[in-house]
């Protein structure tokens, strides 16, 4: 049937009909808000190209938490900022490390019970050199290596598990870290821990602001070595496929915005939980226009949320998430 007998416009006229026959929802639950832990009392210091965004000593961080849990938000993704950092990462896995130690307060909270509690498992901010695994070097030259890192991110893994969190989520882009990671929180007693492995991370322009938030930019060099090209979709495949057959529970995708077709691929080729990152460049870059008036706010951030599930991702970590979940009621 085509016009007159067929006019789109029919379901359109009224907000009743437009959201009877609406095809993409969000919902809090599905909203993850990362959070960026320091050392210290007292500390909620904002990261200046994310507004609304703090570096959290512990005892803040149980504020914020309890006020997230209290939005219906459906879970936490843990960043810490140790007060030392060395050539290892040796804070990383830390019985005492920040991480850890906020998960041991979180879980003695009962008003956090309704978050799922993610740690976020990487060297970068660990590592006085800033890259996400062991440096070798030879005069100019250096080299990130693969192996060696995956033993001290299986650990981290593990360290993590037992203090507490619920999900462990490598987000290093060594190859082999979830087999290693599985067999480390299996031989700690941790076999109903799940994996969510950044399984297609770019190397992309879009972290710049996290690097502030986490103060884990790159002394020297930059990640390409491996994180992925951003040319390269069929590559993000494998990289999917490769981290299932290690073991990986679920796969997160990031950036979000500027690699939907990924994440769409992705939904149609892989039937397990897909997560999606819009990551701190994408919330910086709508805050600036928010904060010029060239974006209205409310109506952009959801709209952004909404492409991120169009795309086909089951839940987003988002800067978004308080503010979100706030509208959404
Ligand atoms: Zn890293």
């Amino acid at each position: 049937m085509s016009f007159p007998v067929t006019r789109m416009r029919r379901l359109r006229r009224t907000e009743a009909l437009r959201s009877l026959v609406r095809e993409t929802h969000l919902h809090p639950g599905a909203l993850i808000y990362p959070l960026f832990i320091c050392s210290g009392e007292g500390v909620r210091k904002e990261i200046s190209s994310m507004p609304g965004i703090f570096n959290l000593s512990i005892d803040e961080a149980v504020k914020e938490a309890e006020s997230v849990a209290a939005l219906g938000v459906g879970g936490l993704l843990l960043f810490g900022l140790p007060a030392e950092k060395d050539e290892q990462g040796t804070g990383a896995w830390a019985d005492d490390g920040i991480v850890q130690t906020a998960l041991k307060e979180f879980k003695k909270n009962r008003k956090l019970d309704s978050l799922v509690q993610i740690a976020d498992v990487c060297l970068c901010e660990y590592t006085s050199h800033g890259h996400c695994g062991v440096v070798a070097r030879d005069g100019d030259h250096y080299e990130v290596e693969n192996d060696s890192s995956v033993a001290l991110l299986a650990k981290t893994a593990a360290s993590l598990a037992a203090a507490g969190a619920d999900i462990i989520a490598p987000s290093d882009m060594m190859d082999g870290r979830v087999a290693a990671m599985r067999a480390a929180l299996d031989a700690g007693g941790q076999q109903l821990i799940p994996i969510l492995s950044y399984a297609s991370k770019f190397a992309s322009a879009f972290y710049g602001p996290f690097r502030e938030a986490a103060d884990s930019a790159p002394q020297f060099g930059d990640r390409r070595s491996y994180q992925m090209d951003g040319a390269n979709l069929r590559e993000a495949m494998r990289e999917i496929e490769q981290d299932l057959a290690e073991g990986a529970d679920m796969v997160l995708m990031k950036p979000a915005m500027p690699y939907l077709d990924v994440i769409r691929a992705a939904r149609e080729r892989f039937d397990v939980p897909i997560g999606a990152y819009q990551v701190s460049g994408e919330y910086a870059m709508l805050h600036a226009a928010f904060q010029r008036g060239w974006l209205e706010q409310e109506r952009a951030m959801m709209e952004s949320l909404l492409s991120i599930r169009r795309a086909g991702a089951d839940f987003i970590v988002t800067y978004f998430a308080k503010d979100a979940a706030a509208l959404l009621g």
